[in-house]
């Protein structure tokens, strides 16, 4: 069975570092805000190209934090509108309703599966005042001139970089590219702790400052608290172990995107559609998408033939039931994705011959004729 994602043997592949890094914090005896923090902090804020870089519990808090400090600063207001592509992982639209503020969903482009400007022009109304922008499956999803676009209107450029860690546009890398990014470390991202961990980037001292406050209880003082915070805090074992895997990032990525080009090359079915290549770098592959429009028969195919793979996302955002008041939106692009997106196994320990294996098992699947397509 080649998994969809070997977690076990892919932590396996850091050893013994993870185990030596980990007995160390347990022998120095302090977990929360140490060194090790401080020390990823420094190390991630420099990969990624910003001045700040402030450790969080998950990625759904680095960018709620985001967009929470924008209201004790006064940039947001409630019910505020913040535009948010329609196809996203449930977390980046959480962010924003949590915080008082309206999303507004914005359709992708239907080849590269991320929000094109244009899109992005036709669904901004004045009370517009931020775009959370999802790098979706790994692609950057910006562009000078939708970075233009959005400092004309005053909109403010969140980027959710929970899928993109590493990919590059021009000479930055996404994560430094709007004013603020929330990164998550979940698992199974491309930078996955061993555990929930997360990541404000940002160049701005204020938002900076404020989130480090918000973060850690509305303090910067042991038992001083001058805003109503959470408690938000990477720990020192993830710390640590982030650290460890972000030497390996790139090298990682450019794996990843030597199996996606094959996979580009060489799959080659009229049942199913690709993505549309990106410019080199600009996509770190975290998720490899196929359309078909017979999804299910597919994925129980390749389940059949040892190859397992998995659905982002099966229910589009605006249809889940804990949104009741936009079940009534129609977003055809986004709900497409949603009843056909299926992905391939896609990691940098994948061998060329399960890459071979899946390629041609992929290749040989034929038409239902139970099926209209
Ligand atoms: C994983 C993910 C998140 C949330 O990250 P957590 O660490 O699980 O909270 C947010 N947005 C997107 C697009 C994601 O894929």
């Amino acid at each position: 069975m080649i998994k969809y994602l070997p977690l076990k043997e892919i932590t396996a592949s850091y050893e013994p570092d993870i185990t030596d890094a980990l007995k160390q914090i347990v022998e120095r005896g302090w977990f929360l805000l140490g060194e090790e923090c401080a020390a990823f902090e420094k190390e991630y804020a420099e990969y990624i190209g910003s001045r700040h870089c402030i450790g969080c519990g998950n990625g759904y808090d680095a960018l709620w934090l985001i967009l929470r400090a924008y209201r004790a600063m006064g940039t947001l207001k409630e019910g505020d509108e913040v535009l948010v592509p329609a196809n996203t992982f449930i977390a980046s639209v959480l962010a924003i309703t949590n915080n008082g503020l309206k999303p507004v969903f914005v359709e992708p482009d239907a080849d590269t599966f991320i929000v094109s400007e244009e899109q992005l022009r036709k669904a901004t109304t004045t009370r517009s005042k931020a775009y959370l922008m999802v790098h979706l499956y790994g692609r950057c999803a910006y562009s000078d001139a939708i970075g233009n676009f959005c400092r004309e209107r005053g909109i403010k450029i969140i980027e959710d970089n929970a899928q993109a860690h590493g990919a590059i546009y021009g000479e930055r890398r996404t994560g430094s590219l709007g004013d603020a990014a929330g990164h998550s470390f979940y698992p199974g991202k491309n930078l996955g702790a061993l555990g929930d961990a997360g990541a404000v980037t940002t160049d701005d001292d204020k938002l900076a400052e404020t989130i480090a406050m918000l973060h850690n209880y509305g303090s910067t003082k042991k038992y001083i608290h001058e805003q109503e915070g959470v408690n938000s805090r990477i720990d020192e074992f993830q710390a640590a172990i982030l650290r460890i895997k972000l030497r390996r990032l790139d090298k990682d990525n450019k794996r990843r995107e030597q199996i996606a080009g094959k996979y580009m090359s060489e799959i080659k079915n009229p049942l199913l559609r690709m993505p549309k290549a990106a410019e080199p770098g600009a996509n770190v592959y975290h998720i490899f998408p196929l359309m078909c429009k017979q999804r299910d028969k597919l994925q129980k195919y390749l389940s059949e033939h040892g190859i397992e793979t998995q659905i982002h996302y099966p229910i589009a955002v605006h249809k889940q039931s804990c949104y009741p008041q936009w079940h009534t939106l129609s977003l055809p692009t986004a709900e497409t994705l949603c009843s056909q997106e299926l992905s391939l196994p896609l990691y940098p320990l994948l061998t060329d011959e399960e890459v071979e294996v899946i390629i041609a098992t992929v290749n040989a699947y034929q038409i239902d004729f139970n099926l209209s397509i």
